[in-house]
């Protein structure tokens, strides 16, 4: 048997789903990110255009000099679309006979999150990968690898390495498994026998993602703006989420799996299943709002330990989870326990970001008790930014009021 193809077997058998080899040329499509770069949409992840980044991103010989074959792997976690029936009853057990809608209403984190955190999930397997081939040559052999971390152009290395194509929605699509991969890179100082690149673009005239895109964020040349994205939104951004875009992220608190959801590539493939380490863990794919408002470091640090959502920090997530509250009051009669939460967010929390997004969820419920809490915590509130939050949310109340 071949060296690539040992390597490729031992990727599998360590639960790589994806196994691909391609050259370190510059990836094809640098020029599109840096056009990406200068239409400034990529937000405040001002790590991606730093000199040293871009320098790296343009030709991955300049992350490792010795480099002459690089590995693209994919694990998959499960489908957005894979049945959930057993975490929404758990998440559903704990209700109080009699609780209202509101009270119920659960958030929805992105399908990767769901499980183990990948940054911690995957190192092993990739260092046992490398650990392999130095067995299989006999001497040490460069190496760098990577897990969505590092600066390296990843689907377009994917791309070339055979596994599948980039789709409208700007995920990596396998014609046989889907999008729903989280994908790796190591970089090898060995020559290992390239795939040929895939060619074929089998989005055709499908314009599904765009379409159900809830901020609009999709480009036509397959890229988005990061900025108006509700992963962006949820994840990457650390302070306030724009008001134009609040409604538009519905009950996300974390990620957002509409575009891959809605792809017929991933529903056709919704049943396969994914890696156990990124295997739903309790109360994460659909956490009821109100008893998230009740995390405290403590709390968030023990639940969210080993779990992607810990990278929104507990200020990002109970800021998120105060804008699902005010979605699920849009426009409703405020209930009490959705409203109390928000109320108890706004009057307690000892972050500004965290009252300020508990001040514009309450004026979503346009109602009288929601109005009380507001002047309540005006009377009491000491940050300026929050101020302007309270008063804002009160005038759309009163305004609203008969
Ligand atoms: Fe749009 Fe959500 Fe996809 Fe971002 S993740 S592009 S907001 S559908
Ligand atoms: Fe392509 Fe349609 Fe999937 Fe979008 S939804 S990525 S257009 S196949």
């Amino acid at each position: 048997m071949s060296l690539t193809q040992a390597v490729k077997d031992e990727a599998r058998r360590l639960g790589f789903h994806l196994v691909g080899v391609t050259i370190p040329d510059p990836p094809p499509h640098f020029g599109v990110f840096q056009e990406w770069l200068a239409g400034d949409r990529h937000g405040e992840m001002a790590y991606l255009a730093t000199p040293r980044s871009l320098e790296r991103r343009e030709d991955p010989r300049r992350i490792l000099p010795e480099c002459r074959s690089i590995l693209v792997l994919g694990i998959r976690y499960p489908s957005p679309n894979a049945r959930l029936e057993e975490p929404l009853a758990e998440a559903l057990q704990n209700t109080e006979p009699g609780g209202s809608e509101q009270a119920l209403a659960t958030g929805r984190v992105a399908a990767y999150a769901w499980g183990e955190d990948y940054h911690e999930a995957l190192p092993e397997r990739l260092q046992a990968l490398v650990a392999f081939v130095e067995r299989q040559v006999g001497r040490a052999v460069p190496n760098r690898w990577y897990t969505d971390s590092g600066p390296i152009l990843e689907r377009d290395l994917a791309q070339r390495a055979g596994l599948g194509w980039i789709g409208k929605n700007t995920c990596l699509i396998n014609p046989t498994q889907g999008s729903c991969f989280l994908l790796a890179e190591v970089l090898l100082g060995i020559e290992l026998e390239p795939d040929p690149p895939f060619l074929s673009d089998h989005c055709g005239n499908c314009t599904r993602c765009l379409e159900a895109c809830p901020t609009g964020c999709i480009l036509t040349n397959r890229t988005l703006d990061a900025r108006r994205c509700i992963s962006y939104l949820t994840i990457e951004l650390k302070g306030t989420i724009p008001t134009e875009l609040r409604l538009k992220t519905g009950d996300w608190i974390f990620g957002c799996d509409v575009c891959q959801g809605v792809c017929p590539w991933n529903l056709r493939f919704a049943l396969l299943e994914g890696d156990p380490a990124f295997a739903p863990r309790r109360g994460v794919p659909r956490p009821r709002l109100a008893d998230e408002t009740r995390l405290d470091a403590n709390t968030f640090n023990l639940k969210f330990k080993h779990s992607p959502l810990k990278r929104a920090k507990r200020r990002g997530y109970l800021r998120n989870v105060a804008v699902a509250l005010g979605n699920v009051l849009a426009g409703r009669p405020a209930s009490s326990p959705a409203s109390a939460a928000l109320a108890r967010l706004l009057l307690e929390d000892p972050e500004a970001l965290v009252r300020s997004h508990a001040a514009w969820a309450l004026g979503q419920s346009r109602d009288a008790e929601a109005l009380r809490y507001l002047c309540q915590a005006e009377g009491r509130e000491k940050d300026a930014g929050v101020l302007t939050e309270i008063r804002a949310a009160r005038r759309q109340i009163e305004a609203a009021l008969p």
